[in-house]
């Protein structure tokens, strides 16, 4: 099965949809106009019941199905944009400098409001299908407080599913894979506290940035040295902030950098590493140090059964032959990783096509992925509740 008539039939209204909150970008939390236009949207349907401020700026919308009761499923979408100053040149492009929707968002976003549109309109299904909307994807973890506000129980979610535009993946293609999918993206910040003085008399110092650099060369070795060579690690540093003069040795250091891994063993090996590392070069060096290692956003898990479901649906939509189900894990992040931890489900990949790349000031979503999004979201919602 192609696309669908009546996913087709919506695409010049959805790209209206998607257009008009790419011109309005928001970011992390304050999505309060991109989640009221949702809101009215999926008032328009007749969806069931809508849910605002849930992890304060979500949204969520319950469309029945046929009959009483039965079980729920989510189809979760993100709203939130990034702060770049967008140089797409599009007639539709940014209005506000500094914000602009890099990664997308706003086409999840529309895409799922057509699937909400279509589903109320159709109803072709037994059981209930929560639409999720949620905030500050971007660093924020709106995903994580969704889920602490208790959504899942609150309307019974049993399985959820997420979806990702990929720039480089031909239009009407899918990519996924079972496992991890994505990495943890942990963060960490280094003070290295020495003692400062003249440039001329180092030998009366504790120099950090000495110490800085030994830091920065040995957690090279976590990567290269402890971690099985078939697993994987990334370390980058990507902050190293210190002194002022040509003949000043200062009194401090500070490293920042992040730590990506695709499992728990890897990460909490990576994490104990890098605190060893850290802390024998300082004492070594008559230093003092803070660390501050933040576990950010999990690893995001796709669940086999689930995969399978994903991976069967694409194929109906696109033709087998254009679902990769063994994409190579990506070590960015995606904080859709907390309710995968919450629910079973999947998180997929759809064709953007020839565009610039994620985060890229010269990004826009390709709006020809449109009907075959909502396709995908239709006929996955129709086939787990048995049509
Ligand atoms: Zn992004
Ligand atoms: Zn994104």
């Amino acid at each position: 099965m192609p696309i669908l008539n009546r996913a087709a039939e919506l695409q010049d209204e959805v790209t209206e949809w998607r257009r008009h909150i790419h011109e309005r970008p928001e970011l992390l939390f304050a999505v309060e106009n991109t989640a009221a236009f949702v809101a009215e949207k999926l008032k328009e349907f007749g969806v069931d019941e809508i849910v605002t401020g849930i992890g304060r700026t979500g949204v969520v919308g319950l469309i029945k199905g046929q009959g009483e009761g039965g079980r729920t499923i989510g189809l979760r979408a993100d709203m939130d944009a990034l702060p770049l100053t967008e140089i797409s040149g599009k007639p539709w492009a940014s209005t506000t400098p500094g914000k602009m929707h890099a990664c997308g968002h706003d086409g999840h976003t529309a895409m799922l409001l057509g699937a909400a549109k279509y589903l109320a309109e159709t109803r072709n299904f037994n059981g209930n299908i929560a639409v999720i909307f949620q905030p500050a994807e971007e660093g924020g973890g709106g995903g994580n407080l969704m889920v602490k506000d208790g959504m899942m129980e609150r309307f019974g979610i049993e399985e959820v599913y997420g979806m990702h535009n990929l720039p480089g993946l031909p239009v009407g293609h899918f990519a996924i894979r079972s496992g991890a999918i994505m990495a943890a993206t942990d963060e960490f910040t280094i003070t290295i506290k020495g003692r400062g003085g003249h440039a001329a008399q180092p030998h009366r110092t504790i120099d950090p940035i000495a110490i800085g650099a030994q830091i920065v060369s040995n957690l090279q070795l976590v990567a290269s040295r402890n971690v099985d060579p078939l697993r994987s690690v990334v370390v980058s540093v990507t902050k190293f902030n210190a002194g002022f003069a040509h003949n000043v040795i200062p009194n401090d250091a500070t490293i920042a950098g992040t730590v990506r891994t695709l499992d728990e063993e890897v990460r909490n090996l990576a994490e104990t590493r890098l605190k060893q590392i850290v802390n024998g070069l300082v004492a070594a060096h008559g230093a003092e140090v803070d660390i501050d290692f933040n576990r950010n956003y999990p690893v995001t898990f796709n669940h086999a059964t689930e995969t399978g479901h994903a991976v069967r649906i694409a194929g109906e939509i696109a033709g087998a032959g254009n679902v990769n189900a063994e994409i190579d894990p990506m070590m960015g992040g995606e904080d859709f990783s907390y309710m995968l931890n919450a629910r079973p489900g999947a998180f997929i990949f759809i064709g953007n096509g020839d565009t610039a790349g994620l985060h890229n000031p010269a990004y826009d979503f390709n709006d020809e992925t449109i009907a075959h999004g909502i396709s995908y979201w239709v006929r996955l919602a129709e086939q787990r509740l048995g049509a």
